[in-house]
């Protein structure tokens, strides 16, 4: 057998080592498995994100108490104002009006201070069941996770031997090669997934391409070891 002829023969037990190894990846269970694995990952993902939004959340509130308190503070300064204000006959109807007003209007803002206090404590608790409610569905998806990997894990170890049997046949061709053209198969095979093509009615059967004459004749003899001019496929009769 030549060189090339022992290659093609490497092309072979190559793809269907490769396809063994696709069946075994591509299984319903695997396929399962990688689903439940990318809920999971979501999962978690959002149980972050609700974090991260309750931190900012907490943050809000604790300025916002920080606020509510000095304008409690100074609220109670402007009644003791106002006390004395009125107690004091020299004080004009306008100065208590505009002491009133002002006092009306700390505590407009003190109410919108509450009302988004009251907001930010609503979504806590919002964020906080819906936390629960990620945790408790993500427990049951890492259940099914976790009886599908096992599932897979006896699918691999039963398909195993196959694959390994396939991987020797692929080793024991490879070692009859010459190590120039396996390294140069394996280049062409980084472009082409069957490096190797066979020659029908003068044409590379990987490409489609028409092969001179001289090509032909020394693919023939199997003399020298040719690649197409147009795809780069090493040629076999
Ligand atoms: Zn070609």
């Amino acid at each position: 057998m030549t060189q090339t002829e022992i290659l093609w023969k490497y092309q072979e037990a190559e793809s269907e080592l490769d396809r063994l190894k696709k069946e075994l990846e591509s299984t319903p269970e695997r396929q399962k498995l990688r689903k439940l694995r990318r809920i999971l990952q979501e999962q978690t993902e959002k149980i972050d994100d609700y974090r991260t939004g309750l931190k900012e959340k907490e943050g809000e509130i604790e300025n916002d108490l920080v606020k509510l308190e000095a304008l409690l503070k100074e609220y109670d300064l402007e009644q003791d104002d106002l006390n004395i204000m009125m107690e004091d006959e020299e004080c004009t109807a306008e100065e208590l009006t505009e002491c009133r007003k002002s006092m009306e209007n700390l505590l407009r803002r003190i109410n919108s201070l509450q009302r988004s206090l009251t907001e930010c404590q609503k979504f806590i608790a919002d964020t906080e069941s819906a936390i629960k409610e990620t945790y408790s569905k993500g427990s049951r998806t890492k259940r099914d996770y976790e009886a599908a990997k096992a599932v897979v894990e006896t699918e691999r170890s039963e398909h195993q031997p196959i694959v390994d049997k396939a991987q020797k046949t692929v080793d024991m061709i490879g070692a009859q090669l010459s190590p120039e053209l396996l390294k140069r198969y394996k280049a062409i095979k980084k472009k082409h997934p069957n490096p190797v093509a066979g020659v029908q009615d003068n044409r590379c059967q990987g490409c489609g391409m028409s092969l001179p004459m001289t090509a032909i004749k020394k693919i023939s003899s199997g003399t020298a070891m040719i690649e197409c001019e147009n795809c780069g496929r090493i040629l076999c009769c």
